[in-house]
């Protein structure tokens, strides 16, 4: 039977990094959703399509031919955008696109056909409510709005990129208020997510839980 382990929860609250850990560990696929709007916002700025354009998002995604490899590398056609994708602007931008139903339609199969290659490890905003319901272990990570804005900062810092941290507290929190107040797949947390609050923790000791968590909630 194949495996699904779902992470959801806000930005920066260390889905990315836990997860593809975690899939390594137990040598399973790993997919990275976030990657996949971030892709539709890099690709749409380009094109001149606004963020505000549903019918044209939705008829863009559906176009785009996008994949991620066993690694987590994102790609739109043979062009791979992995860093491309990871700049404020398309942060932004696949937080503003994402809530489109016919952008989120659109990325569904594209989802849903990576777990048919086996066990998988999944991260984003909608993996244990909508895309994979069904997965035997689903966990909700959060982390305080400050703490997940330092991270961010370390990033960008790494990345070259300058960056104010109150401004990007701010960013944050207006991320997290779309993401959570959208109509469609919103981020939230059900009765059947395990709940781990990453703010006091390093991630080896998020690794440490959720790899416990599958000891104990996963039949293999
Ligand atoms: O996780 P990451 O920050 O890369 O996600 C970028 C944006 O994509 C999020 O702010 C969110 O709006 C959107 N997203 C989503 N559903 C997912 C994954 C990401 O709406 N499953």
């Amino acid at each position: 039977m194949r495996i699904v382990v779902t992470i959801d929860g806000p930005a920066g609250a260390g889905k990315s990094t836990v997860a593809k850990s975690l899939a390594n560990e137990l040598g399973w696929r790993y997919l990275d959703t976030g990657a996949l709007y971030r892709a539709v916002a890099l690709i749409a700025g380009e094109r001149g399509v606004t963020s505000d354009d549903a019918h044209g998002l939705g008829a863009l995604t559906a176009a785009l031919q996008i994949t991620q490899d066993p690694q987590g590398r994102t790609f739109v056609a043979d062009r791979d955008v992995s860093a491309d994708i990871r700049s404020e602007t398309v942060s932004d931008g696949a937080s503003r696109i994402s809530a489109h139903p016919p952008v989120r339609a659109a990325l569904v199969e594209v989802q849903r056909s990576v777990a048919q290659a086996g066990h998988l490890v999944c991260e984003g905003r909608d993996m244990g409510t909508v895309i994979f319901p069904e997965a035997q272990l689903k966990v909700f990570l959060v982390a305080d709005a400050r703490t997940r804005a330092m991270r961010r900062a370390k990033d960008l810092d790494a990345q070259g990129e300058p960056c104010d941290l109150e401004e990007l507290v701010a960013k944050i929190e207006e991320r997290d208020r779309r993401d959570t107040s959208r109509a469609t797949s919103p981020l939230e947390k059900h009765n059947d997510m395990v709940e781990v609050d990453t703010s006091d923790l390093s991630i080896e000791q998020v690794l440490e839980r959720l790899q416990q968590l599958v000891a104990e909630q996963v039949e293999r």
